[in-house]
């Protein structure tokens, strides 16, 4: 039985028609973790023993004629997501010891709900805060592409799992592009929702107004059918939006004829490699056949979306990570001399460089009588980039471009220049200031490497965002390819 390819939807299909059960399937993944993980480190925890308890319960459900198109299935976790009796790390020092005492929201509806089966939690940068999962500290994700690779990040774990076919499908998380621009790295398709379309409620803040959570898969389809048991409302997180969620695989396979598409010409001007230029051109054209309407537009405030995530973000980590003292949870500095001290030495031995670096910046931007230089400025900016796509939307229907600049760099090459490192995210950040939703699919390699095309969306508009990410997986098959000896 090799189901380890196999759609979501297929393999739905197979337990429900009793081919093989949630047992076979959820072992089957166990072993190939422990055969290939310790070449990618994707995995921070592996649940197996609790993983087969949930397969034995999706398996009673199913012979009971219960359970709906997802039950059964295995799924990783991002480790940033709180999981009952689960050590939750969100891949820090800080958290190393921290067992959450409750299911974050997405994890119960995932869960308990649906009755996927969790495989374990996934490597990520620390606290989040990263673009090729280097900032963990458990170490590096390596690319199943290339293992001397970075598999891009924060979602580095999620995306290596899934790419190598360690798990169908994994949670992620997207602040600055952390779903989408691992995703690009590495042969995935990877949706962020609008913002408040899925529940923040356990899920460890980083910048709570950018933060969103999502799904990376290998398909238009497969993640359609996580997302779908993910999004809606949740009374415990006061920005998640009270609206009924659109049916996003009944979405799936409508015409894309007529469907207006803008080019934004900042997102193709310089910065951008010419052969992953001339790989988007090429799905311009797939796109264009199928019906498409491809227009040139401007968002002329998008080259200013680094500067202001890198003032608002780090704002609002620093106030979020505050709570991390050394008294309530996490790490605590032995032998401390005073609170002062305890605080301080909990603080600089818990959390590493880039975490630091990220609290000083937004301490900083936060401080009396910088605050209306960076932080009310940031604020201001990020309204003209708000601006910029709703004037966008009203004369097409999705806005297209790269997700990355190029594909996937060699690990350590830009772990010592945090400037490079935060270019990296500058196609992908816009989306997030304006808290619109926006999809990363593969449209092909270059030297053997994938190639990332992004897909951004007016509020709310998934299933427009899944259906034409579907259209375009319908007529090439790149998101079929697997990386050698990981097949
Ligand atoms: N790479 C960006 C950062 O380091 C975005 C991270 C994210 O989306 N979580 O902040």
């Amino acid at each position: 039985m090799s189901t380890h390819r196999q759609s979501i939807k297929a393999l739905g299909e197979g337990l429900r028609a009793r081919k093989f059960s949630s047992r076979e399937l959820t072992q089957q993944y166990l072993q190939r973790i422990e055969a290939l993980d310790p070449q990618l480190n994707s995995y921070i925890s592996v649940t197996a023993e609790q993983a087969l308890a949930q397969a034995d319960a999706a398996d009673a459900r199913l012979a009971r004629g219960e359970g709906g198109p997802l039950t059964g299935i295995p799924l990783a976790q991002k480790d940033i997501f709180c999981t009952q009796g689960v050590k939750t790390s969100c891949g820090s020092k800080m958290l190393d010891n921290f067992v959450a005492p409750y299911d974050a929201t997405i994890v119960g509806k995932l869960h308990a709900d649906a009755g996927m089966v969790m495989l374990g939690k996934c490597n990520m940068d620390e606290f989040a805060m990263g673009s090729s999962n280097e900032t963990s500290w458990y170490g590096p994700v390596k690319n199943p592409w290339d293992t001397t690779r970075v598999p891009g990040g924060s979602s580095g774990g999620s995306v290596a799992a899934v790419a190598a076919g360690l798990a169908p499908a994994a949670t992620a998380t997207d602040t600055g592009g952390s779903i989408r621009q691992p995703a690009a790295l590495t042969n995935l398709t990877g949706i962020k929702p609008t913002y408040g379309r899925v529940s923040r409620y356990g899920m460890i803040a980083f910048a709570s107004s950018l933060d969103q959570a999502g799904v990376v898969a290998r398909s238009a389809e497969d993640a359609a059918y996580v997302l779908q048991a993910m999004s809606g409302f949740d009374p415990l997180d006061s920005t998640s939006i009270d609206r009924p969620v659109d049916d996003l695989v009944a979405g799936l396979g409508q015409s894309i004829k007529g469907l207006r598409i803008g080019l934004p010409r900042e997102y193709f001007a310089e910065g951008l490699a010419d052969a992953v230029r001339s790989r988007v051109m090429d799905a311009v054209k797939v796109l264009e056949a199928q019906g498409a309407v491809i227009s040139e537009i401007s968002l002329p405030n998008s080259p200013l979306s680094v500067p202001t995530y890198y003032v608002v973000a780090p704002a609002e980590a620093s106030s979020n990570l505050a709570r991390y003292d050394g008294v309530r949870y996490g790490h605590r500095a032995a032998d401390a001399k005073n609170l002062e001290d305890l605080y301080k030495r909990s603080r600089a031995e818990g959390f590493g460089p880039e975490v630091q670096r990220r609290i000083m910046v937004g301490t900083y931007v936060l401080s009396h009588g910088y605050y209306d230089a960076y932080y009310l400025k940031a604020q201001k900016v990020r309204k003209l980039i708000y601006d910029d796509f709703r004037r966008a939307f009203e004369s097409v229907d999705l806005v297209l471009g790269p997700t990355t600049t190029d594909v996937a760099f060699a690990l350590g090459a830009k772990t010592d220049d945090p400037v490079s490192m935060y270019l990296n995210d500058i196609y992908t950040i816009a989306a997030n200031l304006a808290g619109i939703p926006a999809l990363s699919l593969s449209c092909g390699f270059v030297d053997g490497l994938p190639v990332g095309l992004q897909l951004m969306g007016n509020y709310f508009d998934e299933a427009r965002l899944l259906n034409a990410a579907h259209q375009y997986q319908q007529a090439t098959d790149w998101h079929m390819q697997a990386p050698k000896g990981f097949e």
